[in-house]
């Protein structure tokens, strides 16, 4: 597969409305969009890092995978997962890892926020890091 960034770094938090003032206030990051994905049960916010985003990442039901990252961390969240942009695209690269013993969590790419295509590989196989692969279809 051909990586050419890191498209964000993906942050759980309980409360969006309680983590951005860190965000904005301290590091003078801006939000720059809320949405909320249904599929997987989040609210995410988007704030830029030069090229790299962060997206933080608050459940919005208790069955949201979130939710229990967060349970699991004392309510508190933390660092949740590792985005790359894929050039190639992310079937391709879905297809690429499978053929290298890589566990997926999608076999296929779905819709993610901001109208991404995006896929998660398993961590057991990924060095521990949850690891999201991005595409964006209308570039
Ligand atoms: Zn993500």
């Amino acid at each position: 597969m051909k990586i050419s960034h890191i498209e964000h770094l993906g942050i759980a938090v309980p409360s969006i409305e309680k983590a951005l003032p860190y965000f904005e206030n301290v590091l003078g990051l801006k939000c720059y969009n809320i949405e909320v994905v249904e599929d997987q049960k989040v609210k995410t916010a988007f704030l830029k890092v030069g090229e790299v985003k962060l997206e933080l990442l608050e459940p919005t039901s208790p069955e949201s995978t979130i939710a229990k990252f967060i349970e699991k961390n004392g309510g508190r969240g933390g660092m949740h997962h590792l985005a790359f942009c894929i050039e190639d695209g992310v079937a391709n690269a879905l297809a690429e890892a499978e053929g290298l013993g890589i566990a997926l969590i999608d076999k296929a790419p779905r819709k993610g926020a901001e109208g991404l295509n995006i896929a998660f590989l398993h961590p057991k196989s990924t060095a521990a890091v949850l690891t999201e692969l991005c595409e964006n279809p209308n570039k």
